[in-house]
């Protein structure tokens, strides 16, 4: 592998891997692709795919092959990619199909254009909360009872949990408390910038946390 000042000097691309799914077709691409171009791969802490260590001249090359069986890229101004725990799939604990959720909200949302930077959510499908979901800017908690919704949770440097902004509501409440967040967020935000910033404006449509 290449030094980490030759790596600094060269490109990445990053594959997006709704709920963290990794569909064969690309995996066996990128297998192929890294044997070819010689690349480092890294799953990221959201759940994607990023391929660094890539020459900038074969980027294009890259892109098209993935992109000929179905890879789609980060990119700026794409809606978010939640980022979920395993859920009912694959753990006892699991309340719902977090999967299944993860879908239906990018299938509402993802035609959405010019989404700020930095905005990030999260699905847990246990109040156990493995991916964080109490520490981004929407979260997403599955309990017995419906889902509690967490806004303007972080983490870095200053983390915050978010407020809890209702409890214990359904599939389709969630989805339009989500909008009426991202509408929020969009509306008060020129550039970038966390939910937790902005709990306290005066617009803000829930002041209190439950
Ligand atoms: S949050 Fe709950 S359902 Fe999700 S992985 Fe953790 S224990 Fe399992």
């Amino acid at each position: 592998m290449a030094s980490i000042e030759d790596l600094k000097k060269k490109s990445s691309l990053t594959i997006l891997l709704p709920g963290g799914e990794l569909p064969l077709a690309i995996l066996h691409k990128v297998n192929e692709l890294c044997a070819r171009y010689r690349f480092g791969i890294y799953l990221s802490t959201v759940q994607n795919l990023r391929l660094y260590g890539v020459d900038e001249k074969d980027l294009g090359p890259i892109k098209s092959e993935l992109a000929a069986v179905g890879a789609e890229f980060k990119g700026p101004g794409k809606f978010p990619l939640p980022k979920i725990c395993i859920g009912s799939r694959s753990c006892n604990l699991g309340i719902i199909d977090t999967m299944d959720l993860s879908r239906k909200i990018l299938d509402r949302f993802k035609g959405r254009e010019n989404v700020k930077p930095k905005f990030k959510i999260a699905i847990s499908g246990c109040p156990a909360v493995c991916s964080d979901a109490m520490l981004t800017d929407i979260g997403l908690v599955a309990t017995r009872v419906g889902f509690d919704i967490y806004a303007g949770g972080k983490g870095g440097p200053t983390p915050k949990i978010g407020r809890r902004i209702v409890r214990g509501v359904d599939e389709e409440k969630a989805l339009m408390i989500i909008e009426e967040l991202v509408d929020f967020h969009d509306r008060k935000t020129e550039k970038k910038q966390r939910m937790a910033k902005l709990l306290d404006d005066p617009e803000f449509p829930y002041p209190d946390a439950v």
